[in-house]
């Protein structure tokens, strides 16, 4: 396999993680507001299942005309039971009924419910509840969303790429200075990138000053449990003191990056 296909499958890995991860807060934001679920629960009660409240904010409304329409069934026997999921096609109720105790018309007339609150859910915007949605893919996933809130998935989507592009460019800015194979892509947590790119960036103009070129090579660029390592091998035609020079700064943004996980692990240890 050639490197540029290496480096197009690492792009790929590395997107899809990134598509994976945009698709996950999206959803936390989009999902049911308690209130919402409150309202609906307080309605209609009795078929008001938990599940609901795992269906996005935006499908509140259809949710409780389905509820309403189950309601105005009349008694459907004390057996029937409704879980609601967000499928890829839009929302969709599950029945659990008994139902050879039930009327045809009422099979019928759920039947239909459950088909126009599929139909509805994949018109109404997950966000804002506005109609005219259309579908818009996240990576693996989607969501069915109005022209405003797919052009604001569109800017995460559009920053993802600009963000891959951008680590392309880099890796490409230091080639001179890494083998061929190593680090790829260079995917490292945001504080890494920062301190690893200046380290990088400073270690190249040395080479480029000294005309070092092919002598001076970073053989390890990587990130270990949110830390920051390096090794870069001088060639005899590197003087001491410019060996010197590199070895401080490998060890300095070491030791950045030491300090930048201690501050984020306290952080996050203050958040809890
Ligand atoms: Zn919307």
């Amino acid at each position: 396999m050639s490197i540029e296909d290496l480096r197009g499958r690492q792009r790929q890995t590395l997107e899809k993680a990134g598509h994976s991860t945009l698709w996950l807060k999206l959803t936390e934001e989009m999902s049911m507001q308690q209130d919402h679920f409150h309202q609906l629960q307080a309605l209609h009660g009795k078929y008001c299942h938990g599940s609901v409240a795992t269906l996005p904010d935006g499908w509140t409304e259809i949710v409780g005309q389905f509820l309403a329409a189950v309601d105005d069934l009349g008694d459907l026997a004390d057996a029937v039971s409704l879980r609601f999921e967000r499928c890829p096609d839009g929302a969709r109720a599950f029945a659990f009924p008994e139902m050879s105790r039930w009327h045809p018309h009422q099979m019928h007339s759920l039947r239909i419910a459950q088909r126009e609150l599929l139909h509805a859910s994949r018109e109404t915007c997950e966000r804002c509840g506005t109609g005219n949605s259309i579908p818009v893919t996240v990576g693996e996933h989607g969501f069915f969303l109005c022209e405003e809130h797919t052009a604001e998935v569109q800017v995460k989507l559009d920053a993802l790429t600009e963000a891959m592009d951008d680590r392309a460019q880099f890796r490409e800015q230091v080639s001179d200075i890494l083998p061929p194979t190593t680090a790829l892509l260079l995917p490292m947590n945001d504080y890494n990138t920062r301190i690893m790119r200046k380290a990088l960036m400073d270690i190249k103009a040395i080479v480029d000053t000294q005309g070092l070129t092919g002598h001076v090579m970073a053989t390890k660029v990587i990130e270990s449990d949110g830390q920051l390592f390096m090794n870069v091998r001088c060639g005899p035609q590197v003087d001491p003191a410019t060996q010197f020079e590199i070895a401080d700064i490998v060890k300095h943004a070491e030791w950045e990056s030491d300090q930048a996980h201690l501050k984020s692990g306290k952080k996050s240890g203050d958040d809890a």
